[in-house]
Parts: C-alpha cells; sequence; structure tokens
C-alpha cells in the first residue's frame, strides 16, 4: 500500500521507462569536468598578446576598476606575454590571496571582462580569468614555503577560513599583525569548499593558497567552533581584535508540506554531498526552487543523469537573480525554466513523488522595489519529480548578536561600517556573506580587504579592550 504513488496523474509518469542511472563513474567525470579548462602555454602567451596594457598613472585599466580585488590585471598580463609565469602570479596574488580559486569562480562575465576595452571595440574581451588562472597555476606549481613564525604584532582573531577571512588574516600579515583563523571546519575555503559547484572547484587550489598564507605568518586552527558567548569571551582575552567572517547560516527553507520527505532537499547538503563524492541518486526528474543558487544545483542534476530538471520561480525571468550568463548556460545544457511558478507543497506517500505548484502573477512593488508575486487562484498542478532541491538562500546568523554586546543586525546582515568592516561593538569587525547577505567571492575578499586595513586603523589609534 505505502508504495503506491498516491496523485493520479503520477501513475502514468511513473509507469513511462526511466533511463538508467548514470555510472557513478561518469557522473563524477561529468561533475568535475572543469567550465573554463587550463590554458597551455601557447595559449596563454597568444592571448596576452591581445591585451592592449591599458591604463597608466591616472587612470586604471577598465578591467582593474571592475574587479573587487583591484588586481593589477594589465601587469600580471604583461609579465605572461614577457615569459614570465610566476611573475605575473605573484602579481596577481599581491592583490587577491585568493587569486587562484577567484580565476576559476569570479564571473569574469560580468565583472573584469565585461569592462575590456575590447568588448567596446566589437571583439571578445581579454580572457582575464583564464590567464590568472594560468599566472597563478605557474606560481602555485612551485614547492609550497615553509611557514613563517607569527609576526610580532598585536594579535588579531579571524573567525571563519573562508574567503573573506583568508583575505583579512593574509592583509593583516602583511600589515605585520599575527592573525590566527578559527574555523569549525577540518579544511579552508568555507563555502568555496563546500557550496561552489565541483565543475567549478573542487577543492584546489585552496591548500595551496593556505599554505601562502602560513607563509606569510598567518596561523590555523581547524576543528574550532566558536559556539557561544564564552567562546567569543576566549577570544577576546587573548585578542586585540576579532574579524567575522561567519558567513551565513544554513539553508532556508520555503516552509511548505512535505518538506520532510526523502527526495527533498535543501541545497547546501546537496551540493556538499557532491562535493564530498557522495553522488545523490536524483531520479530521472528534479526541480529546484529559487534563483541564483539553483542554477548550480540545476546543473549539477543534469550531471547527475536527470532527464529533466526544472527551475520553479516565482517572477518572471527578469526578476530573476542569477547571473545572466549562468541562466543561459544552465538553458544551454537542457535545465527548463518554469518563471512565476510557486511551490505549494511536497507530495508523496514514502517519498516525494511531485511539487503541488501554483501560477504567480506581478503585483505593485514591495518594500524592496521589485514587484510583488501574488497567486493566480485555480492555477495549482502537479509537477511529477523525483527530487526536489531548495535553493532558496541561507539564514542570517543572528545569535551572534546574542553572544556579542553591541552587534546589530539589520535585514539579516550584521550592520557595520562598509569602508572598514568596523561594528558597533568596535573590537569587532565583519565581511563577506555576514555583512551583504550572500555575494561573490571576490567581493567577500574586497570585504576582508577592507576589514584589515580598518583592524589596522583601530589597534594604531589604540584600540582593544584588552
Ligand atoms: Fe587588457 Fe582589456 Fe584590461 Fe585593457 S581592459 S588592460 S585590453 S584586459
Amino acid at each position: 500500500m505505502g508504495t503506491q504513488p498516491i496523485v493520479p496523474s503520477l501513475r502514468r509518469a511513473a509507469s513511462r521507462p526511466q533511463p538508467a542511472p548514470p555510472a557513478a563513474a561518469d557522473a563524477w567525470q561529468a561533475m568535475t569536468a572543469e567550465l573554463k579548462p587550463p590554458l597551455t602555454a601557447e595559449e596563454a602567451m597568444a592571448e596576452s598578446y591581445r591585451c592592449l596594457l591599458c591604463g597608466g598613472p591616472y587612470a586604471q585599466a577598465p578591467c582593474v576598476v571592475a574587479c573587487p580585488s583591484e588586481v593589477d590585471i594589465p601587469g600580471f598580463i604583461a609579465a605572461i606575454g614577457e615569459g614570465d609565469a610566476r611573475r605575473a602570479g605573484e602579481i596577481v596574488f599581491a592583490h587577491n590571496p585568493l587569486g587562484g580559486t577567484c580565476a576559476r569562480v569570479c564571473p569574469t562575465e560580468v565583472l573584469c571582462e565585461a569592462a575590456c576595452v575590447l568588448v567596446h571595440e566589437g571583439q571578445r574581451a581579454v580572457d582575464i580569468g583564464r590567464l590568472q588562472r594560468y599566472a597563478t597555476d605557474a606560481l602555485l606549481a612551485a614547492p609550497a614555503p615553509s611557514p613563517a613564525p607569527a609576526p610580532a604584532g598585536r594579535r588579531v582573531a579571524v573567525v571563519g577560513a573562508g574567503p573573506a577571512g583568508m583575505a583579512c588574516a593574509a592583509r593583516l600579515a602583511e600589515l605585520g599583525y599575527a592573525p590566527t583563523v578559527f574555523d569549525e571546519r577540518p579544511e579552508e575555503g568555507g563555502l568555496v569548499r563546500y557550496a561552489i559547484a565541483p565543475y567549478r572547484e573542487l577543492a584546489d587550489p585552496l591548500p595551496a593558497e593556505r599554505r601562502r598564507l602560513e607563509a606569510l605568518g598567518v596561523r590555523f586552527v581547524f576543528g574550532h567552533r566558536i559556539d557561544g558567548p564564552q567562546a567569543l569571551r576566549a577570544l577576546e582575552a587573548e585578542f586585540d581584535a576579532v574579524f567575522l567572517g561567519v558567513g551565513m547560516g544554513e539553508d532556508s527553507s520555503a516552509g511548505i508540506e512535505g518538506e520532510h520527505l526523502p527526495g527533498v532537499w535543501t541545497s547546501l547538503p546537496f551540493i556538499e554531498a557532491i562535493k564530498a563524492g557522495r553522488l545523490p541518486e536524483v531520479g530521472a526528474r528534479v526541480a529546484v526552487i529559487g534563483g541564483n543558487t539553483a542554477m548550480d544545483v540545476a546543473r549539477e542534476a543534469v550531471r547527475l543523469g536527470a532527464r529533466e530538471v526544472t527551475v520553479l520561480y516565482r517572477r518572471t525571468e527578469a526578476e530573476m537573480p542569477a547571473f545572466r550568463h549562468e541562466v543561459e548556460e544552465a538553458k544551454a545544457e537542457g535545465v527548463r525554466f518554469s518563471w512565476l511558478t510557486a511551490p505549494l507543497r511536497f507530495v508523496g506517500r514514502d517519498r516525494l513523488e511531485a511539487v503541488e505548484c501554483r501560477y504567480m502573477r506581478l503585483g505593485e512593488p514591495d518594500a524592496s522595489g521589485r514587484r510583488r508575486p501574488e497567486p493566480v487562484p485555480g492555477t495549482e498542478f502537479l509537477l511529477p519529480v523525483d527530487t526536489a532541491v531548495e535553493a532558496i538562500g541561507q539564514r542570517p546568523r543572528a545569535e551572534f548578536a546574542q553572544w556579542i554586546e553591541g552587534l546589530r543586525f539589520e535585514g539579516g546582515r550584521i550592520a557595520c561600517d562598509p569602508a572598514t568592516g568596523q561594528t558597533d561593538n568596535p573590537r569587532y569587525f565583519a565581511g563577506g556573506d555576514d555583512v551583504n547577505g550572500g555575494d561573490t567571492v571576490v567581493e567577500a575578499v574586497r570585504w576582508g580587504k577592507a576589514a584589515a586595513e580598518g583592524i589596522d586603523r583601530y589597534l594604531r589609534a589604540g584600540g582593544s579592550g584588552r
């Protein structure tokens, strides 16, 4: 009894022949095949010659202006053209301690490459992302430098070994401070390691980037959870300032009936399972609910062998909070989109069998300025699926407001001075996803660097309540 489908329309769908799931090795190969493979030396050299080496003493090149971490792009491309790829890598890392990671995961199509002057002359942009990958790979291939002793300067705790924390620690070490990075996970990288699609970056070059930071004197303490006020008081007793690069919390859920059913996932555990090599068996039909992260999840479902992958989004394509090129790439890979569609409940007896949905229409603008989706009565329908993934964002780490005196949240984000990252508790600084609600890796790097400068100013001015 319990195994009978409970939705009549599902019986037809369930009786259709299902494709055999791909062999695990094939799925893993598809999952980890890089979207942007590395350039050969010849390709890198040829591509570097396309660059006009714009900019000068009075104006930065437009690609540099568009880069949140202000990498000297013409500088490193010129070094590649001179045949010195390692020096090119050093130029990148001087501005961005996660230069190898950003070369892989940055949406260059909307940042530096969108600003490239060649585009305005009707040509293809210089392939800045892959040139940066070439340069940083060359440098990271050199023997790992030995860890340096911590600088003798004042001590700063960095909570979170994600991009913001690593960038903050790197800049602090360069400024002469002794930063210690704490993370509850066993490895560095934060969401880059656990939540970025494996076809963008699996794990490398994060370990090599961490070793470069250790060579600057940054100390990492993994498996150390900051889980309450006592843990923070211990940091306050030992460190002069604290940087919070804790990101956002767990996935939000739609809070609808049936979320407990096997076959219903939220995005972070789904991606983390894939990155750990535990490939979920998604079946033939997958629904993905949400916007930006939904693009990666949907494309991962395609690589897992799903035959029909449908993204459900309650507004129209124009409001979709995903990069345009990623939507187009997902479409090219066969992902379908059901616009103006909201899930009402997950349906199934022993496991997920369908998502009940309803069509929406756009009403008046809400507080965010976007037109509010409103239900269209009588348009309910069942979408038969084997797996559904909710990718609708993450919860704020609001517990920190109870643990840290004076820390304030605004709209689910830590409130801070955007120029320095300093919070309303002057010893605490913040940056990255926990202050912007979730943005690019390179934007988190920018926040980390800015907060390090803010901490430096604060401590040089005599700050610290120790
Ligand atoms: Fe080179 Fe384009 Fe940057 Fe000019 S804008 S320096 S051509 S990458």
